[in-house]
C-alpha cells in the first residue's frame, strides 16, 4: 500500500502514521480520481477507514485510500471527522477497489460505494432554500409569463417555478419534501443549482454508531389483565421475561395493549443493542446427504485438493442439468469451514430462494449469512457486520456478495457463472464472475466457476489451462438427459395454414402428460399480452413516450406497458396518428399463452411464472412449491422457469419462440438462445420418468438449435469460437461499448461527433473502433443514445485508449455522466 513509499525516507510506517498531514479520499461521485484532504491534528484517519469530508456545497462520507505528506499543488480544505476507527475495507479490498476501478474505467468512489454496503449508518440530509436571484427570476416569471431564449420546454419551465414557489414559501425544505411536492428530478433540482436560483446544503452526518432493538422486559404480573394482555404478558414470561418488541407486535393481540401495558409499568422497554436475529427455518433433508457420484467424489476431492495448497487456482465445474453440482458446491463449503476457513458463494439474482436460504442454513447453521436483493440497507448493513465480525464463515448470495468482507477467504464459487445478471448494469459496471476470479487471486483463494452451460470465455479459458476443467457428465442416479424433438414452425404453418403458438405435436404431447397426470413446462421469453400494437390504417405502432420501443398490452392489469422504463399507458381504443379505428394487437406475450392454454385445456390447473405474477422471491418459490406439490398441471412463464429449480414430476418441456433471439444481431444471441435451450430443457425428466422436451423453432438450422437439441455443448462451443474468431469477437477480443447520451438529440449527436473525431484522428494501432452509430434502441429512458463499440486483442491498449478518450471528453465538457464505459458489455444496446 501507499504506506510503504516512507520506507524511503526510513520512517516507520506506524510513526508516518501519526504526522500524515493529508489524505486522499475516494468519494461516491462521478469523477474518475481520488481527492486529497488536509488532516487537522487531532484526527487521525486510517486507509480503509471512512472520513467526512466538505465536497462543493456537500458534506460527503467517502473511503480513504491512501495517507501521505505530499502537499498537493491545489488548496486543500480539512477533513470534518473520521468515521471508522478500524478499516471497514481491509488492504485487499482496497487492491481489490482499485483494480475494478482501473479495469472498468469506474470512478473509485463509486466503486468503494457499491462494495460498502453501510449508507443506512451515515444519514443524509439535504436542504434547499431560495436565493435573492431565484426570488427575482419568480418574480419575471409572474410579469412576463416565460423566457423566451430557454430551450427548455413549457412543462420543465413551469416545473422550475413549482420549485420556487415552494421555496419562496419556505426557509428551507429537505430534499424529499420538496421533490414529493413538486415532482421535479434531482437533475432539475442541480440544473436550479447551478443558475444560481436555489441553493443547496449537505447537513448529512453519521447516524448513532450501536444498532439497538427495543426489547420490552416484564416487570410484573400482578393485578388484573385483560384476554390480550394476559397472552402478552404470558408470553413474555415463557421467554424469560424479554423479548424483542418487533416479536412482540407478531402476536395476535392489538397493538395498543404492548402500551397500556407499559402505562401500567408491567412491562418496561429498554433500548439494547442489536443482537443477530436467529432465523427459525423448517428442516429440509440437506443435499449433501445423498450418494454421492463418483465424477462428484472426483471434482470435490480436486477441489479440496486445490484448497489445501493455499495458492490461487480456477476450477471450471462443467456439469450437465441435474448432475449435483449444488452438492459438490455445498460439501467443498463445509470442509473449509471446518479447516477454519471462509468461502463464498454467488448465485444468480432469481437463484436464491427461501427454501435454498433454509437447505443453507440446515448444512452450515449460524455460521451462513445469506445476501440477496430484496434485504433493506440496514439487513444489508447488518449481514456485513456479522461476516467482518468473522460469526458467519460461509456467504452466499446475488453478485454483491462478492465483496463480502470475510477474512481468510478460502474458497469462492460462482454458480451459473454464464448467467447475465452477473454483470451490473449501473456504474460500476463490474461483473461479479471476473471480480469473484481476481479477489481469489489477491486472497491465494481458490475459484470454482460452475455451469451446465458455461460461457464462451471461461471455456476458452479452461481450454487454454487457465482453469482446470472438471466434468460432472452425468445426472445424478443414471436419469437420462431428455429427448429433444424440434418442431419446424413454417412447415407448421404451411400444413395449418394459420400462425400457431402452440403446434399440434405440442398440443398432443401436452395433452398425454395430463392424461398420465404428469407436469409440464411451457417457456414463452416474452412477457405480457400483446408485445406490438398496430394501426392497420396508417401502420404507425405504439411506442413509448420514453423510449424507441413498442409498448405491450397487458390485459389484465388492462395496460400498455414499456417493458424498458415503466411507463404506463391506456389501452388504445383508437389509433393515436391517424384516429383510425383499425387497431390490432399482435404476437404472443405469456399473459397470452396462459389464456390460449386455459382455453386448449380447460380442465388443467396452470400456473405462471414472470415478472408480472412474481413480485418478490416469496412469490417465485410459491408457485414453484405448488408445482412440487401437484397443486399444478401445467406451467407458462419467461426464462424464470429455466433456472435451477428441481421438479421431480415434470416430463415435458415446451419451448415456443425461444429463439426470437436468433433474429437479432448481437453477436451473443446464439450463445444466449443455446443457453436458454439447454437450462429450460434441463427441467425435463429429473424424477424417475424420462422427460421430452418439444422445441418450436422457425430457425430450424441454426447450429444453436441443433447444439441444443443435441445436448452437445462442446459441439456448439467449437461452431461458435470459429465465428467469434473469424469476427474478433471475445473471447478474442477484449471489447468495450462507449455510449454517449443526452435527453437532447442535437447534444447527444454533437457530442458522439466529437468523440467520433477525436477516435478517427488519435492513434490506435490494433484497436478496432465501429461508430458512432445509433444504439439498438435510439431512444432509452428519455435519452438519446449513440454508441461505438471498441475491440482489440491487447486489453491494455484498449485500457488506455478508453481512459485518454474519458479525459478529452472532460476536456470537451462532455458531462461524465452522459459518457457510460461498458467493459465487457453483455449486451450492445
Ligand atoms: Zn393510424
Ligand atoms: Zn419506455
Amino acid at each position: 500500500m501507499d504506506g510503504q513509499e516512507l520506507t524511503i525516507r526510513g520512517v516507520k510506517v506506524t510513526d508516518f502514521l501519526l504526522m500524515a498531514e493529508f489524505c486522499d479520499v475516494a468519494l461516491p461521485v462521478p469523477l474518475d480520481t481520488t481527492f486529497t484532504y488536509r488532516v487537522p491534528a487531532d484526527l487521525t484517519p486510517i486507509a480503509g477507514g471512512r472520513v467526512l469530508v466538505p465536497f462543493r456545497q456537500q458534506r460527503l462520507s467517502g473511503v480513504v485510500v491512501a495517507l501521505h505528506d505530499k502537499e498537493p499543488n491545489v488548496r486543500t480544505k480539512n477533513i470534518l471527522s473520521v468515521l471508522d476507527s478500524s478499516p471497514v475495507l481491509d488492504e485487499q479490498s482496497l487492491r481489490l477497489g482499485k483494480w475494478i476501478a482501473n479495469y472498468y474505467l469506474a470512478p473509485p468512489g463509486e466503486v468503494f460505494r457499491t462494495m460498502l454496503p453501510l449508507m443506512a449508518e451515515f444519514k443524509r440530509a439535504i436542504v434547499y432554500r431560495i436565493t435573492d436571484e431565484g426570488q427575482m427570476a419568480l418574480h419575471l416569471a409572474g410579469m412576463s409569463g416565460s423566457s423566451a431564449r430557454s430551450r427548455k420546454t413549457p412543462e420543465e419551465q413551469l416545473a422550475e417555478f413549482r420549485v420556487l414557489e415552494y421555496l419562496a414559501e419556505r426557509q428551507t425544505a429537505r430534499e424529499e419534501s420538496l421533490r414529493s411536492a413538486t415532482r421535479v428530478s434531482r437533475s432539475l433540482l442541480a440544473g436550479l443549482v447551478r443558475k444560481r436560483w436555489i441553493m443547496r446544503e449537505d447537513l448529512s452526518h453519521p447516524r448513532e454508531a450501536a444498532r439497538t432493538v427495543r426489547i420490552a422486559v416484564l416487570k410484573s404480573a400482578e393485578g388484573k389483565l385483560n384476554a390480550n394482555q394476559r397472552t402478552l404478558v404470558d408470553t413474555l414470561a415463557a421467554s424469560g421475561g424479554r423479548l424483542a418488541v418487533e416479536a412482540v407486535q407478531t402476536l395476535e393481540v392489538p397493538h395498543s395493549t404492548l402500551g397500556t401495558l407499559v402505562k401500567r409499568g408491567l412491562v418496561e422497554i429498554a433500548e439494547e443493542a442489536a443482537g443477530f436475529t436467529v432465523s427459525s427455518l423448517k428442516a429440509h433433508p440437506s443435499p449433501l446427504e445423498l450418494d454421492f457420484t463418483a465424477a462428484q467424489k472426483s471434482a470435490l476431492n480436486h477441489i479440496r485438493d486445490r484448497v489445501t495448497t493455499g495458492k490461487f487456482s480456477g476450477v471450471l465445474l462443467h456439469g450437465v442439468t441435474g448432475s449435483g453440482k449444488t452438492a459438490v458446491y455445498l460439501a467443498a463449503m463445509r470442509s473449509v469451514l471446518e479447516a477454519g476457513g471462509s468461502a463464498i458463494l454467488l448465485v444468480p439474482e432469481i437463484g436464491l430462494t427461501p427454501a435454498v436460504a433454509a437447505d443453507l442454513h440446515q448444512v452450515f447453521g449460524e455460521e451462513v449469512a445469506v445476501l440477496h436483493s430484496a434485504l433493506t440497507d440496514a439487513e444489508r448493513a447488518e449481514q456485513w457486520h456479522r461476516i467482518r465480525q468473522g460469526s458467519a464463515r460461509m456467504v452466499v448470495g446475488t453478485r454483491s456478495a462478492v465483496f463480502a468482507p470475510v477474512a481468510d477467504l478460502k474458497l469462492m464459487i460462482v454458480d451459473e457463472e454464464q448467467d447475465p445478471s452477473y454483470k451490473q448494469d449501473e456504474t460500476p459496471r463490474y461483473h461479479g464472475r471476473d471480480v469473484a476470479v481476481m479477489r481469489a487471486k489477491l486472497a491465494n483463494a481458490v475459484v470454482v466457476l460452475g455451469s451446465a452451460t458455461p460461457s464462451l470465455e471461461s471455456y476458452f479459458n479452461a481450454r487454454k489451462n487457465k482453469y482446470a476443467l472438471l466434468e460432472l457428465p452425468d445426472r445424478v442416479e443414471q436419469r437420462p438427459l431428455p429427448e429433444v424433438e424440434i418442431v419446424d414452425m413454417r412447415q407448421e404453418f404451411q400444413e395449418t395454414g394459420q400462425e400457431q403458438v402452440i403446434s399440434r405435436r405440442l398440443a398432443e404431447e401436452i395433452r398425454a402428460r395430463l392424461e398420465r397426470g404428469e407436469q409440464a413446462m411451457v417457456l414463452l421469453n416474452r412477457r405480457g399480452y400483446s408485445p406490438v400494437v398496430l394501426c392497420r390504417a396508417c401502420g404507425s405502432r405504439l411506442e413509448c413516450r420514453n423510449c424507441a420501443v413498442a409498448m405491450t398490452h397487458h390485459k389484465r392489469s388492462h395496460r400498455m406497458v414499456c417493458h424498458y422504463c415503466g411507463f404506463m399507458a391506456s389501452v388504445p381504443k383508437v389509433c393515436a396518428e391517424c384516429g383510425s379505428e383499425y387497431v390490432y394487437f399482435l404476437g404472443t406475450g405469456s399473459e397470452k399463452l396462459e389464456e390460449l392454454l386455459h382455453g386448449m385445456f380447460p380442465q388443467a390447473r396452470i400456473g405462471r411464472l414472470d415478472r408480472d405474477t412474481v413480485r418478490g422471491r416469496e412469490d417465485f418459490e410459491r408457485t414453484l412449491n405448488a408445482l412440487d406439490q401437484g397443486e399444478l398441471d401445467l406451467l407458462v412463464g419467461t426464462q424464470m422457469i429455466a433456472k435451477g429449480h428441481d421438479i421431480h414430476g415434470v416430463t415435458l418441456v415446451g419451448v415456443v419462440g425461444a429463439d426470437a433471439a436468433l433474429g437479432l444481431t448481437d453477436f451473443r444471441a446464439a450463445e444466449r438462445t443455446f443457453q436458454l435451450l439447454t437450462q429450460v430443457a434441463g427441467r425435463a425428466g429429473r424424477g424417475a420418468t424420462p422427460g421430452k422436451v418439444i422445441l418450436q423453432t422457425y430457425f430450424q438450422e441454426h447450429y444453436a438449435v441443433q447444439y441444443a437439441a443435441r445436448h452437445d455443448f462442446v459441439g456448439f462451443y467449437e461452431k461458435e469460437l470459429r465465428y467469434r474468431n473469424w469476427m474478433h469477437y471475445p473471447p478474442y477480443s477484449a471489447l468495450a461499448n462507449v455510449l454517449v447520451r443526452s435527453d437532447n438529440l442535437d447534444e447527444a449527436m454533437r457530442w458522439s461527433g466529437v468523440l467520433g473525431r477525436w477516435f478517427e484522428k488519435t492513434r490506435h494501432e490494433g484497436i478496432r473502433v465501429l461508430g458512432p452509430a445509433a444504439a439498438p434502441i435510439v431512444r432509452l429512458k428519455r435519452d438519446y443514445r449513440y454508441q461505438f463499440v471498441l475491440k482489440s486483442a491487447s486489453r491494455e491498449k484498449l485500457n488506455a485508449l478508453l481512459r485518454s478518450m474519458l479525459e478529452h471528453a472532460t476536456q470537451q465538457k462532455i458531462p461524465r455522466t452522459q459518457v457510460i464505459v461498458d467493459v465487457d458489455a453483455l449486451w450492445l444496446m
